[in-house]
Order: C-alpha cells, then sequence, then structure tokens
C-alpha cells in the first residue's frame, strides 16, 4: 500500500518506519526542512531503541523516503496518517491548529478516494471537525478515522510492532477494510484490532493514558503516607501487585510523570470534561498530585543540608522523563534543575541520551550547570547525588567509585533504585520515594 505520514516526530517516525518494514511504500512529509534533509540522508534525528536499524534499512530498499512538500508527499497515497504535535493550548485544550490546517491544505490538494487517519491524541469530536476542514475545498470522496496510537517512548517499535490491540475508530465499511488490511501484519499472533466509531476512539486514548497518570499519582499518595506512617512502599506495592485485578505494572512511586502525553493529555480530558459542564474530580486531583511530585525530593535535600542550599554543588543522573529516550518534555529533571538554581546551588548533570536536549533547553544557563561526560566524573566535588531517571546504567553503579568522587556519601534517588539494607551496610545517607530513610 501507499502510504503518507504527516509530521516526522515521535510517533510519525516510528509509524512511517513500521509500515514501510511491513513491506508499504511511506513517504514521510515534515515542515520541518533540516529534519527531511537529516533523514533523507540516513540520519536518524531521534534516539529510540531498534529504530535506527529499521529506518536505515527500508531506507536503503526505497520504501521511506521524506519530503516537506505535503502534495508530493500523498501522490498515489490510499492511506495519510496525521501524526502532528496536538499541544496544550492556552486554557489546557489540545491545540489543534496543527491537525486542522494540514487537514485543509489536504482538502485543496486531493484528487482521488483517500483514508486520511488522526494518529495525533485529538479531543473526541476531532475526526468531525478534520473532515469538515478537508471537505470545505474537497470535491473527492474521502473518510476520516480515528486511530490513536499506544506506543511508549523507549519501546516504541516494539509496542509498534507488536500492540496489545489496535483501535480503529470508523462508520465506513471502505476505510475499515483499508485499515484492518494494513494492520493485518501486526496483530498475526491473535492481539485485537477493535473496531469502533470515531468519538469512542478519540476518548479511548485519553482515558488509557489518563488511567495511567492515576495509577501514578495514586501511588506517589501511598508512597508519602508510607513515610509518614512508618511502611515501605515496596512492600505495599508487592502486596497489592500480585492481586490480578490491580496488576504489578505501573505500581513504581517516584517523583510523578512528565513527558509529552500524560500531562497534556490529561488535562486536555479535564478540560473536555468542563467544556460538557462535568467536573472530573479525580484528574483534577492527579495533576496537584503529580505537580507537587516533581518536587518531592527537594525538602529532603533541604533538611539535609539545613535549609542551605547556597553554593551547594549536586550531581544528577537522569534528565529524560524516562529511560531509553532522549525525550525531556515535562521531565522532572528540569524541575529539580530550575528549583536547585534557584536556592543558589550549582550542578553536574548526565543522561546516556538526552544531555544535547538539555543543552539547548537551557542554553541560558551555561555556566551555572556542568554537563559531565560521564556518570561518575558527574560526580566529582558533588555534595550529594540526585537520581532522577531509572536508565539502567544507573542500577547497578560501583558504589566504590560514587564514595570517592562525592564530597559526602549522600545520595537522594527519585525512583528508588538502590536496596535500603545495602545502603545501610555501605554506609550511606539515603533517602528515596516512600520508605524509611538510612543514614
Ligand atoms: P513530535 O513533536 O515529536 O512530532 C511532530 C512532528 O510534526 C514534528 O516533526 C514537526 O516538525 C511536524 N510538523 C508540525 N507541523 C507540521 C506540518 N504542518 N506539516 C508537517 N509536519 C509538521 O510529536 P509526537 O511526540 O510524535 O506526537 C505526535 C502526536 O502523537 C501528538 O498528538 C501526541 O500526543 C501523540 N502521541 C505521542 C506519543 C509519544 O510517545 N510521543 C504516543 C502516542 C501518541
Amino acid at each position: 500500500m501507499k502510504i503518507t505520514v504527516v509530521g516526522t516526530g515521535y510517533v510519525g517516525l516510528v509509524t512511517g518506519t513500521c509500515f514501510a518494514e511491513t513491506g508499504n511504500d511511506v513517504t514521510c512529509v515534515d515542515i520541518d526542512a533540516n529534519k527531511v534533509k537529516k533523514l533523507s540522508s540516513g540520519q536518524i534525528t531521534i534516539y529510540e531503541p531498534g529504530l535506527e536499524k529499521l529506518f536505515e534499512r527500508n531506507l536503503k530498499e526505497g520504501r521511506l523516503s521524506f519530503t516537506t512538500s505535503l502534495e508530493e508527499g500523498i501522490k498515489g497515497a490510499e492511506v495519510i496518517f496525521l501524526a502532528l504535535p496536538t499541544p496544550p493550548g492556552a486554557d489546557g485544550a489540545a491545540d489543534l491548529s496543527f491537525v486542522l490546517n494540514v487537514a485543509a491544505h489536504l482538502g485543496k490538494i486531493m484528487t482521488d478516494y483517500k483514508v486520511i487517519v488522526d494518529k495525533s491524541t485529538v479531543p473526541v469530536g476531532t475526526a468531525e471537525r478534520v473532515a469538515a476542514a478537508i471537505a470545505e475545498n474537497c470535491k473527492t470522496p474521502f473518510d476520516v478515522v480515528s486511530n490513536p496510537e499506544f506506543l511508549r517512548e523507549g519501546v516504541a517499535v516494539d509496542d509498534f510492532m507488536k500492540p496489545d490491540r489496535v483501535v480503529i475508530g470508523t462508520t465506513s465499511e471502505r476505510a475499515r477494510k483499508v485499515m484492518g488490511d494494513l494492520y493485518a501484519p501486526f496483530v498475526r499472533q491473535g492481539n485485537p484490532i477493535l473496531f469502533m466509531d470515531e468519538k469512542s476512539a478519540e476518548l479511548t486514548k485519553y482515558a488509557a493514558n489518563s488511567f495511567l497518570a492515576t495509577k501514578i499519582s495514586f501511588m506517589n499518595e501511598i508512597a508519602i503516607l508510607c513515610e509518614k506512617l512508618g511502611a515501605d512502599v515496596d512492600m505495599v506495592r508487592r502486596g497489592i501487585g500480585s492481586d490480578d485485578r490491580i496488576g504489578k505494572r505501573f505500581l513504581f512511586p517516584g517523583i510523578g510523570y512528565g513527558g509529552s502525553c500524560f500531562p497534556k493529555d490529561v488535562q486536555a480530558l479535564v478540560k473536555s470534561s468542563e467544556d460538557v459542564q462535568y467536573n472530573f474530580k479525580i484528574l483534577n486531583a492527579v495533576m496537584d498530585v503529580n505537580e507537587r511530585q516533581k518536587l518531592f525530593l527537594l525538602p529532603k535535600i533541604q533538611n539535609y543540608f539545613n535549609n542551605d542550599l547556597g553554593g551547594k554543588h549536586f550531581a544528577l543522573w537522569g534528565l529524560a522523563f524516562k529511560p531509553n529516550t532522549d525525550d525531556i518534555r515535562e521531565a522532572p529533571a528540569l524541575y529539580i534543575i530550575e528549583a536547585l538554581l534557584a536556592a543558589g546551588a550549582t550542578i553536574s548533570v548526565f543522561d546516556p541520551e538526552a544531555m544535547s536536549n538539555v543543552q539547548r533547553l537551557l542554553s541560558n544557563k551555561n555556566g551555572k550547570i556542568v554537563y559531565a561526560e560521564h556518570q561518575y566524573t558527574c560526580l566529582e566535588n558533588a555534595d550529594a547525588l540526585i537520581i532522577a531517571t531509572e536508565w539502567s546504567v544507573f542500577r547497578t553503579p560501583d558504589f566504590q567509585k560514587i564514595s570517592t568522587s562525592l564530597k559526602n556519601k549522600v545520595i537522594f534517588d527519585g525512583r528508588n533504585l538502590f536496596d535500603i539494607a545495602r545502603m545501610k551496610e555501605l554506609g550511606y545517607h539515603y533517602e528515596s520515594v516512600g520508605r524509611i530513610p538510612v543514614s
């Protein structure tokens, strides 16, 4: 099948590459000329495990190409995916201008039947709005399908190639057949393609992300209670996770969720609820808890240093909002950096993949942040180590090297990476989330 993917970011590039991998002829369109130039010359623009190999193969074999021209990109395409940004607007609602502008443009240039697929996360009713934007100038028949994406950054290729489910929202038989054929190779193991109406598909995506965010905020509150009552959240987590109705996953407490999806999607669902005069109480609480949680370690750090962080130097491991990605959007580490700098401290940071993104974002803070070349050089002369992302390389570090590099054997761990008893044995002052501190 000939496919076009409009928007070549995390979702678009993975979608385009994976559809090319199953034999389709894919053209990716992006307005960022620099990105298109890099991708066309074989240079990958995001870090995502396993993607580069597929990208290189499909580019070489001519199944994957890139252009800045929408007109050129949709030539001969049967299906056009919109993998465009839907950032939060000033009122918290998803900003649909990227999606609707491209839809209006498509209406002007489409000359034969096409299936236009909303892959972006969009509020209920967007499929109708996209159809209206196209129809304004379009004389040929078309269908608009809602096909929300559930991939997780860090394991995006695996998630796309072997999805738990594919959700396809359409009431058109013709579009249903096209979409079913396209996704058939990805569900050969028997995972379902769930066909539904457009609105249900749109809401499914928000409900999924909001439910997962709720699980995280719930466990973060349990962790706070554990500290206050003298319980251990790891025990509680195991205790509840072995109940099938609850499940083991997504029960890890930490310093809040970040990324480009959970924060904006929870907020957008709250806004959608308000638009129909409904106060979604749980989700408002989920957002409040998360805001507070991002700075959960700060009072502990302040307390340890007698409320005087001026002149102190900290080592920070982990900048990406989660491991195995270079994505720093809404990353808790950024909030910690801001707070420490505001309190008069300086910081050395290390992340396996996200350093250049942070360097670009915080270029106005050069001089106050040292970008270390290695996780251990990051520790030199630091008064304490703070851990913000659970990269595997941080899980079993060389504690000997840590203790010789740090000024004090002090670790504030926002991801509960280390065993409490071991840290006590090694003589660290170690504070984590929802567990009894050791000194
Ligand atoms: P992104 O910011 O990484 O990529 C968007 C791309 O669209 C960019 O390359 C940008 O240059 C391009 N673009 C902007 N305007 C354009 C235009 N007019 N024409 C062509 N290209 C244009 O975004 P993303 O993370 O890939 O997210 C895309 C959508 O998918 C969002 O709605 C998001 O909520 C949703 N989503 C994201 C994830 C994720 O993990 N990142 C997962 C599921 C769903």
